[in-house]
């Protein structure tokens, strides 16, 4: 199996420090939206660990935890299309208030699927908060309630996001200025 260098050459594009704050206020927005009912928060895995991560612990409501598992790219850098659950949530959402964590809309081809697909089970209510937005790429509708940070159509990693499932433990979201190369494993 390869191993990506995490020195690789990445170029910031929205620093720790400016995820954090616009995290405080999205966490200040749902606590007063959602101030007096019950709500699931779902972390759209994997990609959505660690701004879910951070997301829950400076919200001032009470919340209950699930995810989802899905996979819509497969490894590469386009989506293919076809979303596949990999892991359903562990609890009934009917007649719950419920919102789903993600870390970047792109094609919108996953959100699109998973709201059409959760919609059936008879939540209370069903929104989407992301992290990232990349509106130029949208193929299918999907209403963003809380959306931290609109960006280019450019393919971002770190803070989640991976390339060849690296890089997601980069503190920041970054550009790659060139595909990097693999280093070998040691057995
Ligand atoms: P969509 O179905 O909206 O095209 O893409 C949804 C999923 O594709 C995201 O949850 C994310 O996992 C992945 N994705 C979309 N754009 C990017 C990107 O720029 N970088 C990375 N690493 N993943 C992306």
């Amino acid at each position: 199996m390869a191993i990506y260098p995490l020195n690789a050459d990445i170029r910031v594009l929205i620093s720790e420090e400016k995820l954090q704050t616009r995290i405080r206020e999205i966490a200040d927005e749902i606590a007063r939206d959602y101030k007096g009912k019950e709500l699931v928060l779902v972390c759209i895995l994997k990609g959505s660990i660690p701004f879910f991560a951070d997301l829950t612990k400076v919200l001032s409501i009470p919340i209950i935890y699930d995810y989802l598992g899905v996979s819509s790219y497969e490894g590469g850098t386009e989506s293919t299309g076809i979303v596949r659950f990999l892991a359903d949530l562990s609890e009934s959402i009917n007649g719950r208030h419920v919102l789903l964590v993600e870390d970047i809309v792109d094609t919108g081809l996953t959100m699109n699927y998973l709201l059409k697909t959760l919609s059936t089970r008879n939540p209370a209510s069903l929104e989407v908060v992301s992290l990232l937005n990349k509106q130029e790429r949208r193929e299918k509708p999907v209403q963003i309630k809380y959306c931290g940070f609109d960006i280019p159509n450019e393919f971002v990693v770190g803070y989640g996001l991976d390339y060849e499932q690296f890089y997601r433990n980069l503190p920041f979201i970054g550009v790659m200025n060139k595909i990097p190369e693999p280093i070998e494993a040691i057995k």
